[in-house]
């Protein structure tokens, strides 16, 4: 029984002043969810409502696939943390305190620690595995930015799961199954969602998936083509070709005194920007300066070029490369004394680049004959790029769930192995899958939320329907109301029942739309007069009218079939 009269759904005209996304205002405006300091939020009744909609339709699709969920706590013994070295390699994103023993604790973050130590402890042969667990349990982050209301928190509910299998054959099972669940959960949500290839980083797994929400304040770019999505961090296209000048005996001297951008560079001497070679010096790793080189209208994409230097690297300070290559603004690969990595979008052919002589530049120069070089991936791909012949489209899109296969990054540190059928020990492979409800909620904000507020996709709503009564008490229009709650109430769905008695029907409408419960049925003097209940549809705010005879069937099915 839900009658607003009695609810807390404080709602509110303005938006909070700090708040960008949209999300976040209207989170805040339809009585969802209160701010309590900096990324830390609490969520209202109504808010809670659709936050836990999501993580049984989360569990029941965990329980489908053989997931057995359990609980792990927040606060932990730091030693799990320091034999897996994350606790000195995670920076300041990691909660650390004392207990009052003067012990060193964590507040979790993640939960692969905890459970590896379990698996340790009470896996003992191929025949306890396979094992997926998971738990739905509060992390703790100290974001740099946290952001946009709920979308980006230092303490969040996440659905973690763990696989734990024999072999790398097991894990790929294991991952399938996770993918059949996620794909089921973010369209029983009701997002609109792609999965796409996700870096795998340097922390030894073997494949990633993101599955992202698109929507204007997703923090991630993906690129998009007919059978293709991938995280712009990642992802490989085609490059647009380019018109290059034709091909001289040997590189030429240019003077270009004060030009030392690519497009000056490309105006003065009449050629395209992609006929430049870029050319950035870097620092890696226990390796030293390396010369980066893409087109000149590409980009570097530092996640492309950490995975293929192996390595972590940083730019290069001028007084580090200068005396090697040449002074800042016009270096360029012929005669630098540095190994060169070279973008594969640079196809054979003529190159206008840096002179490695201040105010100079050099055309003709043709990568292999001109100067040595490694090739790899490295650049960031751009709209117009193709894959499979089909131009690439980026959009913005937020992460709300991903699915890592670990191998045995874990199980090693953590002494989680098995004894095989032949009594040999075997680290056992693992997988972790997560999932942040709170995301899914906010994004179905963005996706569908118009003017007059959030419309929730059916699935997720805090509500199935909205009743406003609009007469006093006593009032027969009232009465009406009331008996028509009660039929409501009989179908099965959730109602919650605007009865409140001093507010006017324009507030209850504005507040109506704003809460986005997937149908709003009215009652009124109007229902009395013509024997008709008014009801609209949240996505598309449609009006329509149901006779006030079997309404309340004529209502659910109007619920059936909504969006
Ligand atoms: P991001 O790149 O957005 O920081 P992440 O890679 O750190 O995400 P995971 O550690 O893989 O995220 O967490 C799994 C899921 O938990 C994410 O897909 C997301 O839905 C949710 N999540 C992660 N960080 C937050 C946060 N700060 N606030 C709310 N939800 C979060
Ligand atoms: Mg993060």
């Amino acid at each position: 029984m839900t009658r607003l009269s009695e609810y807390l759904l404080p709602t509110e005209k303005q938006a909070p002043a700090d708040a960008e996304a949209l999300s976040h205002k209207l989170m805040v405006r339809a009585g969802l969810v209160r701010q309590v300091g900096s990324g830390l939020w609490t969520y209202l009744p109504a808010g809670w409502r659709v936050h836990e909609n999501v993580v049984q339709i989360v569990r029941e699709e965990m329980d489908r696939i053989g997931g057995q969920e359990m609980l792990m706590p927040v606060l932990t013994p730091a030693e799990l943390w320091q034999r897996s070295g994350r606790y000195d390699s995670v920076g300041a994103e990691l909660f650390r305190l004392e207990d009052r023993r003067g012990a060193p604790m964590v507040l979790a973050m993640t939960h692969e620690e905890t459970v590896t130590s379990h698996v340790a402890q009470v896996v003992r042969s191929y025949r306890d595995l396979p094992l997926i667990l998971y738990h739905f349990q509060t992390k703790e982050r100290d974001e740099p930015r946290p952001r946009a209301g709920v979308l980006r928190t230092r303490e969040f509910i996440m659905k973690d799961a763990y696989t734990f299998d024999r072999d790398p054959e097991g894990l790929d099972a294991g991952y399938r199954k996770h993918i059949d669940a996620y794909d089921q959960i973010f369209d029983r949500v009701g997002l609109e969602w792609y999965r796409v290839e996700s870096d795998v980083g340097m922390m030894g797994g073997s494949a990633a998936h993101e599955y992202m929400a698109p929507c204007a304040a997703g923090e991630n770019d993906v690129a998009l083509a007919p059978g293709y999505a991938a995280n712009v961090e990642i992802a490989r296209a085609d490059a647009r070709p380019v018109e290059l000048p034709a091909g001289i005996a040997a590189p030429e001297e240019v003077h270009t005194p004060g030009l030392v951008t690519v497009q000056e560079v490309a105006d003065k001497l009449r050629v395209a920007a992609g006929s430049l070679l870029k050319a950035f010096p870097v620092i890696v790793e226990d390796r030293g300066l390396v010369l980066v080189i893409v087109r000149g209208d590409h980009r570097v994409n530092d996640i492309k070029l950490t995975n293929a230097l192996g390595a972590t690297f940083r730019p290069a300070r001028e007084d580090e490369f200068a005396e090697r290559i040449g002074p800042a603004g016009y270096i360029g690969p012929v005669g630098a004394d540095v190994p060169v990595l070279l973008d594969d979008a640079v196809e054979p052919g003529a190159y206008v680049t840096g002179a490695n002589r201040e105010g100079h530049h050099l055309r003709g120069v043709e990568p292999g004959r001109d100067f040595p070089f490694k090739r790899a991936d490295v650049r960031r791909v751009e709209p117009g790029d193709t894959v499979g012949g089909h131009a690439i489209r980026i959009e913005p899109a937020i992460e709300v769930g991903n699915i890592f296969k670990l191998n045995t990054r874990y199980s090693e540190p953590l002494g989680a192995t098995y004894l095989d059928e032949f009594g040999t020990a075997r680290p056992i492979y693992m997988g972790s899958y997560g999932i942040g409800p709170a995301r899914i909620a906010a994004a179905a904000v963005e996706q569908y939320a118009d003017e007059q507020g959030i419309s929730w996709p059916k699935a997720i709503a805090p509500f199935d329907l909205h009743l406003v009564g609009l007469g006093r008490a006593g009032s027969e229009e009232r009465e009406l109301a009331e008996r028509l709650y009660g039929e409501l109430l009989e179908t099965g769905l959730r109602v919650l029942y605007d009865d409140r008695e001093d507010v006017g029907p324009g507030s209850k409408f504005s507040d109506a739309e704003l809460l986005g419960v997937p149908v709003r049925l009215t009652v009124g003097r109007r229902t009395l007069a013509n024997g008709e209940i008014e009801a609209q549809v949240r996505r598309g705010r449609e009006d329509r009218t149901l006779p006030l005879d079997g309404a309340a069937q004529a209502a659910a099915d109007l619920w059936r079939n909504a969006p």
